[in-house]
């Protein structure tokens, strides 16, 4: 009788030894999967964000625009999409180099992403053209946006380092389109496009509208 017990308080003692390794294991695979699932994260937002400027990319921008497109706006909205492109961004490169041409693309993008908020999504679409996506109670709202946008940004300027002077105005220009029944997604975007070219035509740091 006695062996039976010892045998069995042996078994039980390596039972809880068990348990208590396999529960170790447990904690760790559980660290390891939320390690993963934080790098996961990361990547996913690493892959949808433009590296310089911090805005939302083009890869994401395509993904969003075909989901906006497809979903009907909020009662009395309209989904608008404005492109917004630096006026003679070139010039820039060419008189102050690329560096200071990186820091105006950083100083608009943080204009646009700070008008933005947690209302709209502003995207990096290309090299020195931006575009937000968001749904509006109308044009006059989709225009009193971009103008307030439009005129802080062509508040800011490049200085000279070493006297603090102002030696060049940086300004934008908008095209915006709201969405119209029947839009595919690509003649969407053409309309805001053409928008814009109207602006840059009509003598740029202006909002056009489609
Ligand atoms: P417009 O007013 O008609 O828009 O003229 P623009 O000079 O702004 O337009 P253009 O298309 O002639 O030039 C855009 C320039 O943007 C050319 C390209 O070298 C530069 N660019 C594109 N991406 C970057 C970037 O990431 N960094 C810098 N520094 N320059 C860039
Ligand atoms: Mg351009
Ligand atoms: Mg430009």
């Amino acid at each position: 009788m006695l062996g039976i017990v010892d045998q069995l308080t042996e078994e039980s003692v390596l039972m809880q030894q068990n348990a208590y390794s396999f529960q170790k294991k447990l904690e760790s695979a559980y660290a390891e999967i939320s390690n993963l699932k934080q790098t996961l994260l990361s990547t996913q937002e690493a892959a949808n964000t433009d590296s310089l400027t911090g805005l939302y990319n083009r890869g994401r921008f395509d993904l969003d625009i075909a989901h906006f497109c497809n979903k009907e706006a909020p009662l009395g909205m309209n989904h608008a999409l404005m492109f917004i492109d630096i006026d003679h961004f070139k010039k820039f490169n060419d008189d102050f180099g690329h560096q200071k041409g990186d820091d105006v693309l950083k100083v608009v993008a943080n204009k646009v992403l700070n008008a933005c908020g947690d209302s709209f999504k502003g995207y990096r679409y290309g090299g020195e053209e931006f575009c937000i996506l968001g749904d509006f109670s109308g044009i006059s709202y989709a225009l009193n946006f971009a103008e307030r946008l439009r005129k802080s940004i062509a508040k800011l300027c490049v200085k000279s380092k070493k006297s603090d002077k102002k030696q060049r105005a940086i300004s934008v220009s908008f095209g915006i389109a709201l969405f119209e029944e029947g839009n595919t997604t690509p003649a969407f975007i053409e309309r805001a496009d053409k928008a814009l070219y109207l602006a840059k035509a009509y003598g740029r740091n202006r909002v056009e509208i489609a």
